[in-house]
C-alpha cells in the first residue's frame, strides 16, 4: 500500500487553490474520504468511474479500497498531482482530461462500473439525469455514489406526500433504489460551501414492463410542472392522460405529489 504525503501538501506543492468557477470544494479529511469510498461496498478489483477527482483525495481512498479507477477531470492544474497518484498505484489509475458531460462513460469504461463523485451542483444534477434517464436499462453503471446539496439529496430519496417528492424522486426510484447514505457538514470541505451536503447511493432495479422512459418523463414533467393543480388540469396537455387516469381509477382531483411511483408507472403503461 502506497505511503502518500498529506493531501494538504499536494495541494500546496501544485498550487491548487480552489477555483470557484469549477465548483471546487476539496475534502481534506482522510477518514471521511475512506467512509465515502466504503459506501458502494467491496471495491476490490472493481472498475470505478470518478468524476472530478481534483487533487485526488477521494481517488486515493478508492485506490486504497482496491478499485481500478478511471478519473475524468477538466482542471488541467490537477493533472500532475493525479499523475503522481497513478505512479503510486501502478496500473490502477487512468486519468482522462476532459468534460464529463461531453464523454460517453459506457464506451470509456468498456465494462460494468461503479460511479463515485463529489461534483459541483449543476454538473452533478445534469449527469444524474443522464445516468438515470433514457432507454437503455439496466445501465452500464452498477451503482452511483454522489455528493449533492442536502436539499437535492432529499428530493432524490423523497417519498410521496412530501414537499420534496417530484421528478427527481421518480427518476431515481421507478427502476432503482435510492438511499441517503451520509450527511456531510459544510465544514468538511475546503473552502466550505454555503449549504450542507449529503451523499446519495443509487442502485438499478428491474425495469417495469411496458413503460417507456420517455412516456413516464412526459407525464411527470406535466404533473409536477403544475404541482399545486389537480391532475385533471395539469395532465390536460398530455394526450390520452385523462382517459387513462379514468380507466385505471385515479381520481382527477388528486395532486401530483399524492401519486405513488407505482401509480405513475401504471398510468404511463396505460398511456403507452
Ligand atoms: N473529488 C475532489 C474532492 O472530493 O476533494 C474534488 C471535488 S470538487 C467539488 C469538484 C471537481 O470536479 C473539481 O476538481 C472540478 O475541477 C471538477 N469538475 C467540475 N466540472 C467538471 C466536469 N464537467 N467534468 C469533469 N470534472 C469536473
Amino acid at each position: 500500500m502506497a505511503d502518500l504525503p498529506p493531501l494538504r501538501d499536494i495541494i500546496a506543492r501544485h498550487g491548487l487553490s480552489a477555483s470557484k468557477a469549477l465548483g471546487q470544494n476539496f475534502l481534506l479529511d482522510e477518514h471521511l474520504r475512506d467512509r465515502i469510498a466504503a459506501i458502494p461496498g467491496d471495491l476490490q478489483d472493481r472498475a470505478v468511474l470518478e468524476i472530478g477527482p481534483g487533487p485526488g483525495g477521494l481517488t486515493r481512498a478508492l485506490l486504497r479500497a482496491g478499485a481500478r479507477v478511471t478519473a475524468i477531470e477538466m482542471d488541467r492544474r490537477c493533472l500532475p498531482a493525479l499523475a503522481e497518484l497513478a505512479e503510486a498505484f501502478p496500473g490502477r489509475l487512468r486519468v482522462i482530461e476532459g468534460d464529463a458531460l461531453k464523454l460517453d462513460h459506457a464506451t470509456l469504461m468498456g465494462e460494468p462500473f461503479a460511479v463515485v463523485a463529489n461534483l459541483p451542483y449543476n454538473v452533478g444534477t445534469a449527469l444524474f439525469t443522464r445516468w438515470l434517464g433514457g432507454k437503455k436499462w439496466p445501465p452500464a453503471w452498477t451503482s452511483l455514489t454522489l455528493m449533492f446539496q442536502q436539499e437535492v439529496a432529499r428530493r432524490i430519496v423523497a417519498q410521496p406526500g412530501t414537499g420534496a417528492y417530484g421528478r427527481l424522486a421518480i427518476l431515481a426510484q421507478w427502476r432503482g433504489t435510492a438511499n441517503l447514505a451520509m450527511k456531510v457538514h459544510r465544514s468538511a470541505f475546503t473552502p466550505p460551501p454555503k449549504v450542507m451536503s449529503a451523499i446519495v447511493h443509487v442502485t438499478p432495479e428491474a425495469m417495469p414492463q411496458g413503460v417507456p422512459a420517455r412516456v413516464l418523463e412526459r407525464l411527470t414533467e406535466a404533473a409536477f410542472g403544475q404541482r399545486r393543480k389537480m391532475l385533471r388540469q395539469s395532465l390536460k396537455s398530455v394526450p390520452g392522460a385523462l382517459q387513462a387516469m379514468q380507466k385505471i381509477g385515479i381520481d382527477g382531483t388528486r395532486r401530483a405529489e399524492t401519486l405513488t411511483i407505482d401509480e405513475f408507472v401504471i398510468l404511463a403503461r396505460q398511456l403507452d
